[in-house]
């Protein structure tokens, strides 16, 4: 588990948002992106309105590597950055679950 008060440093910090700055325009991430879905709510959007987002932020020790980032709608983006870590799960655990 990783701490919440992980020892992320300015320096990594700059150099993991550097590193998401290059797999943004790299062909993987178009390709990645193309299908246009939400890799949360598996929604359908338009490429252009999906934003890079890590699973695990880099303050919490993520890092920017192909299996931490993925494509996610803008509504999903924002309540990830406002939700607890534990209110996140909650929620995608509902996203989980088919609509009745
Ligand atoms: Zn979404």
């Amino acid at each position: 588990m990783q701490h919440f008060f992980s020892s992320v440093d300015d320096e990594t910090l700059k150099k993991e948002k550097a590193k998401a700055r290059l797999l943004r325009d790299s062909a993987w991430w178009k390709r990645r992106r193309s299908d246009g879905i939400c890799y949360y709510c598996k929604s359908q959007f338009k490429v252009a309105e999906l934003t890079m987002d890590h699973i695990v932020p880099i303050v919490r020790g993520g890092r920017s590597t192909k299996g931490n980032v993925v494509p996610a709608c803008k509504a999903c983006n924002s309540k990830k950055k406002y939700l607890l870590p534990v209110e996140w799960e909650a929620y995608i655990e509902t996203l989980g679950k088919p609509l009745e």
